[in-house]
């Protein structure tokens, strides 16, 4: 029996489970072993507290940019979004609350990072910055992302005076309101940024190197009445999850096909620039690169903010920072107080720095020497039982990661499962498979938007986009429906011949879940029919 009274993973070994980061998708695979009986999970958390990027970041005007409905875990319904996208503390108080529902804060080893982790033929040496070495059968990485800063290389950065961070280093108690504010990069971050202190800062300065699409998509706030409702009405809540998951289907088709949806959203941007009234400003503005090759950034405001008076985009280079100003290449000295730096991530980091060893001392950056390549986005060829949320591959564009979460998760309890009635005591990709699968990703690059000509945290280091060039639907049957023949298999010394792998939805259905309205079973399938819908 599980620790909810349910589901068990049956009888045969009760797997040890190291789960690497408690944000968002360690969450997901935490409820999801508990969910289907494993005990012996344990999760490691950096950090103090749970949420990841939620945590992390704490930005004038952090929100998601997905609608909350869809944003939400399809266990985990929550009916008390108050705005169409939500605002960042609320997203990071829900994913505190299912974590606390469900048990998962009490597994959480808080302020302990992962630095290593060794396969030493059966099991895997999990080390932490403690000095400890623990033993596991698994080891998940839900390490994110969009986790490591990159912060620009410009001089004199240290000598600046004033508060100056990465956005997701940001400190809300620095103040910015009636203050000269520079922010640094027009990604998702900058422009909210720059949408969010238009209406508080004495000045905002927004450095641009690139000049980005936005689609103004409209935000507005949930009435207490249908929060009320949806509280009330598990049907509601589900209609409202698959009618996001559907609106935000159209970005999924138009990134890889060139047909309606990509013209329709290329149309709505365009018509966006032209709100812009000042020629030269719009002139600036406008990118050089097709919409959505780099990650649409969505913001109803920010055309709004940028005319404004107070607010300037500089698209001259950053030559230096001098203490209390930014000095660009025409000479130009912008006297600030604060400065954000805005300049993204290093999005192909996956499970590192973390020293993971494999099979024979392979390390994952010598099996990743030539750029990070999965099987599935989950698993490495010469890592048994090592899963990767998040990884290589994953799709990662305008959609929401919570139920590309989920369906990975799914995939990892598939396997686990099978390792805990005795199947098999490992399980990793064969490089042949892995190779192959990775060449039809390839080759499925040509038609999608991300080959047309720009540069962004999309592509890899070896050029290509890391992306999946596929519908949704088709990235959870790949997931549902693992085929034997494209993995090594160890199987237990005693036990009888593998059989095929239980399909996710034949298994039994998971326990109903963390429940915020309290008590009303949630939707028990995973994510695919709202994205099929
Ligand atoms: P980003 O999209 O990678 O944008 C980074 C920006 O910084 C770019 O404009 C880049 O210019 C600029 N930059 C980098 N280095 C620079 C330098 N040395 N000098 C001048 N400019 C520099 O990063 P992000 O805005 O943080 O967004 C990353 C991703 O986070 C988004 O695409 C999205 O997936 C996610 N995000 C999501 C939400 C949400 O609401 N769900 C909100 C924020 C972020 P170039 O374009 O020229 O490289």
């Amino acid at each position: 029996m599980t620790s909810n009274g349910t589901i068990s993973a049956g009888p045969g070994r009760d797997l040890r489970v190291a789960i690497v980061g408690a944000g968002m998708s360690g969450i997901c695979m935490a409820v999801k072993l508990r969910d289907a009986g494993f005990d012996r999970v344990e999760i490691f958390e950096k950090a103090d507290d749970v949420g990841g990027t939620w945590r992390a970041n704490r930005y004038p005007g952090i929100a998601c940019d997905v609608p909350a409905a869809f944003y939400s875990y399809t266990f985990a319904p929550n009916p008390a979004w108050t705005r169409r996208f939500s605002p960042g503390e609320q997203i990071h108080a829900y994913f505190r609350g299912v974590a606390e529902r469900t048990g998962v804060l009490g597994r959480i080893r808080f302020g302990t990072e992962v630095v290593a982790a060794t396969f030493d033929g059966a099991e895997w040496l999990v080390e932490t910055d403690d000095g400890e070495r623990r033993v596991f059968d698994v080891v998940v990485a839900a390490t994110g992302v969009l986790h490591h800063p990159r912060i620009p290389d410009i001089e004199g950065l240290d000598r600046f005076g004033g508060p100056v961070a990465h956005s997701a280093r940001w400190r809300p108690e620095w103040t910015t309101a009636g203050r000269r504010v520079g922010v640094v990069g027009t990604g998702s971050t900058g422009v909210q940024i720059v949408t969010a202190l238009s209406r508080s800062a004495a000045s905002v300065t927004q450095f641009q190197r690139s000049a980005q699409w936005v689609i103004p998509v409209p935000d507005h706030a949930y009435s207490r009445p249908w929060r009320a409702l949806l509280a009330r009405s598990a049907r509601l809540r589900r209609f409202a999850y698959r009618n996001a998951a559907w609106q935000f289907s159209l970005f999924g088709r138009a990134v890889i096909r060139d047909g309606w949806e990509r013209r329709l959203i290329a149309g709505i941007c365009r018509l966006n620039l032209r709100t812009v009234r000042d020629r030269d400003l719009r002139a600036r503005l406008t990118p050089t690169d097709q919409p959505l090759c780099r990650r649409l950034v969505m913001s109803a405001g920010y055309m709004r903010a940028v005319q404004r008076p107070h607010v300037d985009v500089v698209t001259d280079a950053i030559e230096r920072v001098e203490p209390g100003a930014v000095v660009t290449a025409d000479g130009r000295r912008h006297e600030l107080d604060a400065l954000i730096l805005a300049t993204g991530f290093d999005a192909h980091a996956f499970a590192r720095p973390m020293r993971i060893t494999g099979r024979d001392g392979i390390t994952l950056d010598d099996a990743w020497a030539d750029g990070p390549r999965a099987h599935g986005t989950t698993m490495v060829p010469g890592f048994p039982n090592l899963f990767l949320l998040m990884g290589p591959n994953s799709p990662i564009g305008n959609t929401s990661l919570v139920p590309i979460a989920e369906g990975q998760a799914d995939h990892a309890v598939t396997w686990m499962r099978r390792i805990a009635r005795g199947e098999l005591t490992h399980v990793a990709p064969t490089t042949e498979a892995t190779d192959a699968f990775n060449r039809r990703l390839r080759e499925d690059m040509d038609g999608t938007v991300w080959v047309t000509g720009c540069t962004s945290w999309y592509i890899g280091p070896d050029g290509h986009p890391t992306m999946w060039p596929y519908d949704l639907a088709s990235f959870y049957r790949m997931l549902r429906t693992p085929d034997d023949a494209e993995y090594v298999l160890d199987r237990a010394t005693a036990s009888a011949a593998v059989i095929r792998p239980p399909r996710v939805r034949s298994d039994p259905p998971p326990p109903a879940g963390p429940d915020p309205a309290g008590g009303v079973t949630p939707p028990p399938p995973g994510p695919a029919p709202a994205v099929d819908a």
